[in-house]
């Protein structure tokens, strides 16, 4: 069976396949699908915009689809960059840039106030439909300077405070025991292997 994931974005295509690694499923992505799938990301929250992916690109191809939002939420900020994560400092812009915006923005905010989560939804839908939709989140505090190469958007800002540094700094195998996106996709592995179960017995 396949599963078309609805993102463009190589590094969370690359985390989402480790994650659910194991399932007799073929994972590909919409940079694999023929045709150009047009999805409009204006959800009010990470849970809309991930059921949006995940039904569009179904209708679309038919196939099994998974949609996933993710994004970091920084207390002093009252919940920002949030939905907006990837678009922090402007659209087409990158990473650094994002990571330099809220550096800027918590100039003056103490370590004891640096307290951040990450959230990511992840949305299942096949032809008829919406299946499912799951959450999760991981807790951190965001450094003072960026630290480590691992990963990638905020990483090298979000200090696990388990570990004291970044996952910038931390291994992918830790990271992916204990991400925002390894808690919702544990819960989306089980929507998938009842899905799977399901279809093999129709
Ligand atoms: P989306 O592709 O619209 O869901 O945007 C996700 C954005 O949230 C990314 O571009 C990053 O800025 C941020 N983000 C989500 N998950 C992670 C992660 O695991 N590490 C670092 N940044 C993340």
């Amino acid at each position: 069976m396949e599963l078309i994931v609805a993102t463009k974005n190589k590094k969370k295509l690359q985390e989402i396949k480790i994650i659910l690694s194991g399932l007799n499923l073929k994972i590909s992505s919409l940079a694999d699908c023929a045709g150009k799938i047009r999805i409009v990301e204006n959800g009010r929250t990470f849970r809309e915009n991930a059921v949006k992916k995940a039904v569009k690109v179904a209708a679309a191809t038919g196939k099994l689809s998974l949609g996933e939002d993710s994004g970091l939420c920084v207390d002093a900020l009252k919940g920002a960059p949030g939905i907006y994560s990837s678009r922090f400092s402007g659209r087409n812009k990158s990473d650094t840039q994002n990571n330099i915006k809220l550096l800027k923005l918590l100039e003056r905010v103490p370590q004891n106030k640096r307290k951040a989560h990450y959230v990511c939804a992840v949305a299942l839908a096949d032809k008829g439909g919406l299946l499912g939709v799951v959450e999760g989140k991981c807790f951190g505090r965001i450094d003072l300077v960026c630290k480590g190469t691992n990963g990638f958007g905020y990483d090298p800002l979000f200090i696990i405070p388990k570990h004291k540094k970044t996952f910038g700094q931390l291994s992918e195998r830790i990271k992916h025991k204990m991400s925002h996106r390894y808690h919702a996709l544990k819960k989306a592995r089980k929507l998938l292997e009842k899905y799977i179960v399901k279809q093999l017995a129709s």
